[in-house]
């Protein structure tokens, strides 16, 4: 049976997706985010889990999830690294009723992708900044596949876009109105969820012995978020 590589269980997370849910953080991820608050994700390390093992644990708790309108949702690092185990895991709670979230930084292969939007309920979809310069100066990488897989995710699901906002950084009024116009340019209308910028995952950073670039830059303010707010409203777009 295939397994899957994991970091770590989450059984009443509150913050991935609709009502309670049973969260499990993949592990391996290939972008290198300088803001990323889960670094110790990144690697792939030697915990795995097999589909049978999620189904049973999640059938534990399964009422709170039932009760709640929740589910599953699968989030890393990037879960689409083992694309075959999520698809696998997914198509299994669609047999047993279990609503599914994938949690994606959309860097993977558009193949990789279709494998597990087959399964998918929902989506969410993090964007970390629209500029393909800025992207690359947050992650590594850029940012052309990420954008198309997207437009391939919002062609078939229920996509939020996440968009973590950090402080000059990628919160400009041309940085929103970037990605107001790459909304609203997609094939379906979706929402955008704002996730403030906060220092909390320096610690990990330094645990690991890795250089954290951000030290100067403060967490988002409530004024932050609600001037981004402003701004996407004014392109019509939804803020959840
Ligand atoms: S995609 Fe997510 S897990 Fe990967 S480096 Fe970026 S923030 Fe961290």
């Amino acid at each position: 049976m295939i397994k899957g590589f994991y970091h770590s269980i989450d059984t009443f997370g509150a913050v991935d997706g609709r009502g309670l849910r049973y969260v499990l953080f993949l592990a391996g991820c290939k972008l290198g985010c300088i803001f990323c608050h889960n670094p110790d994700t990144w690697e792939q390390g030697h915990n795995t889990i097999s589909v049978d093992d999620v189904i049973e644990d999640i059938k534990r708790y399964r009422r709170f999830y039932d009760a709640s309108n929740g589910g599953l949702t699968v989030s890393g690092g990037e879960p689409l690294m083992q694309a075959d185990f999520v698809a696998e895991l997914f198509k299994r709670c669609r047999h047993e009723k279990i609503h599914t979230t994938l949690d994606t930084s959309g860097y993977a292969s558009p193949d990789d992708l279709k494998k597990v939007l087959a399964y998918s309920d929902a989506v969410l979809f993090s964007i970390k900044a629209v500029n393909e310069l800025k992207h690359k100066k947050l992650t590594g990488k850029k940012n052309d596949v990420i954008l198309s897989n997207l437009c391939l995710a919002a062609s078939v699901s229920t996509v939020t876009i996440r968009y973590v906002v950090i402080p000059g950084i990628n919160n400009s009024h041309d940085d929103i109105l970037a990605l107001g116009s790459l909304i609203n340019n997609l094939p379906s209308a979706l929402s955008v969820e704002l996730l403030p910028y906060h220092t909390l995952g320096r610690t990990k950073w330094d645990a690991l012995e890795k250089d954290y670039l951000l030290h100067e830059v403060p967490a988002a303010s409530e004024q932050d978020i609600e001037q981004v707010r402003l701004w996407l409203k004014e392109q019509n777009i939804n803020v959840c």
